[in-house]
Parts: structure tokens; C-alpha cells; sequence
């Protein structure tokens, strides 16, 4: 007779549901038939790499028979000298989820209590029921987060606080004053993971920069990603900031090669190529403009976003909607999961791209 294995898990992992990404290109075509697809369902950077990361990438292919250097010296220099970071005080991760599930294994024992928002990014949830510690999830206020319902949580157990600045998958934000005014209320052994995917899209005033916080939070990890705006989410690098103290206990857990060769140069390339950086933005704020008029014209209202996608209301189920649009050969995602059954969360895509988005809106809505 067959084990049980099941039963051999661990209880964290018999409870965890596994993370739905957004379908991808290729299993569309082979279930529908269809080409041409668009996918704007993982807020991945629509214009593919820069020519300095493809650069790179090609001269690193002659070394793929060593390891990788499991300090990343070079990329850690890199990333300290753009942003003014000790490099004793960079964790890099295979994607900054890495970085993230790191944390837990860090720090959250079982039976802990980790506090995150309704809509919160669902790698939160993940990571707390995979430690075995009880999440507390805080109400959203109109989508985002809300600071004093996640001050007011705070108890004698809670260890970790997930905060997403903007957030997904509403785009919701914080300001610098909000966020300091929360940040002096937590008690510094309460580590605040501050997740930074999508800084690199804003531009508002009062938008704060969780580097510059980490001199006077000693208890706050900052984590950022290539995945988004550098436009490097198949490579898988991401990073923490913390201070050296808990850099040190990341780097203990961490696998040592857990970033690839080819992501490392990647991600040098990447940061170096300013340009690539600006137009990326730049086009994100143009496809903005361009989807938020459409959507307007198709009388749907969205979540204010300052990330690069916008959350749809769809005022009704949104997931055959989800289905017909996939019929049109356009991939957007489903946020039932987070709680939100009649949004779509739509990437900015390229201006085309947004178009057909547009245009198969406007067909299913019609049918
Ligand atoms: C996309 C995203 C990330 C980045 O994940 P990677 O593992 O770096 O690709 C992290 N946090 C949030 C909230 C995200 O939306």
C-alpha cells in the first residue's frame, strides 16, 4: 500500500495553496490554437531586454561550465554604487520572492503572527503558512493598505510585517509621512519587510524611497526586483537591503548559488543601462494615459495605480470575462484569488498591445 505522504508534510506545507501565475504565451497557444497573443497578465516589461543586457548575456555563455560567484561581488558592487547601499548590506535572491521566503525562514517560527493587508501580494500569505505562523490580515481601506488597522494588529507575537509600496495587485500606495508615522509605531524586534517592486514606475510627491529609511529603521528590510521595470523577470534576480546584522542571517540560509551566472550579468547590464530604465517608464506612463482613457470610454472604472498595470472593475464576475478575452488572444489575470472577483488586473503593455487589450474589452463587454 502507498504512504501517506501527504501526512509526512510538514502541517505548513499540507496547508499551502500553490501561487497561480499568469498563463503564459505559449500554453494559450497550445490549448486554443491561437497566435498573435498578447499577455499583459504578470506586469512583466513589455518591451523585452536592452541591447546592453543581451550583450551581456552572450559573453557570459562561454562560462556556463563554473559556478557563479555566490557573492555576486560584481553585481553587489553595482547595486552599491548606484544606490549608495553598503554592499554588506545586499541580500540577493532568485527573484526578490526569493529574498522574501528567505525572510521567513529567518524569522518566523511557528505559531508567530505576521501581519499583511487584504490585496496584499500573495507571497505574503505563502511564506507565513509555509513557516506555520497565523497571518493577520488587516482590512484594506479603499484597496490599500491600511496603517493603523496593521499598528493596531501588533501584538506580543507578531514577528514580520509585509508592507508593498505600490502594492499588487491594487497599484495602491503609501506616502513618506504615512509610512514614517507607522514605521515609529512598530517595535524595532518586528522586522518590516517593505516590498519595492514597482518604485521604479513612480513619480508622485511624497513618495517614499525605503533606502533612505533604513538608517533610522534598523528593523526594516527593503526588498526590489529586476523583474519589472529593468525588464529581467526570466532571469530571476532580486535584492534585499537590511542592515549588516540581517544580511548576515540571510546570507546563512540563503543557497549559495542561488542567482545564476547569466542573471548576474544580466542584472549588471541592466542597472547600468539607464536609458532602458527611462524609457521603460516613460512608455509606462503613456500606456496609462492610454488604457484609463479606453477603459473610460468603455465606462469601467479601475483602482489608481502607481505601478505598471491597472486593476479593473468589471461590475460583474470578471472570470468568464477573463475566458472570453483569452479567446481573443489577450492574457490578463484573474484576482479572484485575492478577494476580488469582479476586477481583471491588466499590465500596461506596448502601445499596440493596449489596443488590442482595448478593442477585446470592448468586444466581450458587447457580447
Ligand atoms: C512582481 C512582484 C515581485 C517580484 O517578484 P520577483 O520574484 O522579483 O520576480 C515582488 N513583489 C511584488 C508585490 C510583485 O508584484
Amino acid at each position: 500500500m502507498s504512504c501517506d505522504f501527504k501526512a509526512l508534510a510538514t502541517p505548513g506545507v499540507q496547508g499551502l495553496h500553490p501561487y497561480l501565475p499568469g498563463k503564459p504565451v505559449e500554453e494559450l497557444e497550445r490549448e486554443l490554437g491561437i497566435s498573435d497573443i498578447v499577455k499583459l497578465a504578470s506586469n512583466e516589461n513589455p518591451r523585452g531586454p536592452g541591447v546592453q543586457v543581451r550583450q551581456a548575456v552572450s559573453n557570459v555563455v562561454t562560462e556556463l561550465s563554473r559556478y557563479p560567484d555566490s557573492n555576486g561581488f560584481e553585481l553587489k558592487r553595482a547595486l552599491s554604487r548606484k544606490f549608495d547601499i553598503a554592499e554588506n548590506c545586499i541580500t540577493l535572491g532568485n527573484g526578490s520572492n526569493d529574498v522574501l521566503d528567505l525572510l521567513g525562514r529567518t524569522f518566523i517560527r511557528s505559531g508567530d503572527e505576521v501581519i499583511y493587508s487584504e490585496y496584499g501580494f500573495l507571497v505574503y500569505a505563502l511564506v507565513t503558512q509555509a513557516m506555520e505562523a497565523n497571518a493577520v490580515v488587516t482590512p484594506a481601506k479603499a484597496y490599500g493598505h491600511d496603517l493603523d488597522a496593521m499598528a493596531a494588529a501588533i501584538t506580543e507575537r507578531t514577528r514580520m510585517i509585509f508592507i508593498a509600496n505600490p502594492n499588487n495587485p491594487t497599484g495602491t500606495w503609501l506616502g513618506e509621512a504615512e509610512l514614517r508615522a507607522f514605521l515609529d509605531k512598530v517595535p524595532s524586534h518586528i522586522i518590516v519587510v517593505l516590498d519595492e517592486a514597482y518604485t521604479e514606475y513612480v513619480a508622485l510627491e511624497d513618495f517614499p524611497d525605503g533606502l533612505n529609511l533604513l538608517a533610522e529603521y534598523p528593523n526594516l528590510v527593503v526588498t526590489r526586483t529586476f523583474s519589472k521595470a529593468y525588464g529581467l523577470a526570466a532571469m530571476r534576480v532580486g535584492f534585499a537591503v537590511a542592515n549588516d546584522a540581517i544580511t548576515d542571517l540571510l546570507n546563512r540560509i540563503r543557497q549559495p548559488f542561488n542567482v545564476n551566472a547569466i542573471a548576474l550579468a544580466a542584472a549588471v547590464a541592466a542597472l547600468n543601462d539607464d536609458a532602458y530604465l527611462a524609457e521603460s517608464v516613460r512608455l509606462n506612463s503613456e500606456g496609462m494615459v492610454q488604457l484609463e482613457q479606453g477603459l473610460e470610454k468603455l465606462g469601467l472604472e479601475w483602482i489608481p495605480s502607481a505601478g505598471n498595470f491597472l486593476t479593473v472593475d468589471m461590475q460583474q464576475d470578471a472570470g468568464p470575462l477573463y475566458q472570453a478575452l483569452l479567446h481573443e488572444g489577450v492574457i490578463v489575470r484573474p484576482v479572484a484569488n485575492y478577494g476580488l472577483p469582479n476586477h481583471l488586473r491588466i499590465s500596461i503593455g506596448l502601445p499596440n498591445e493596449n489596443q488590442r487589450c482595448l478593442d477585446a474589452l470592448a468586444k466581450v463587454l458587447s457580447a
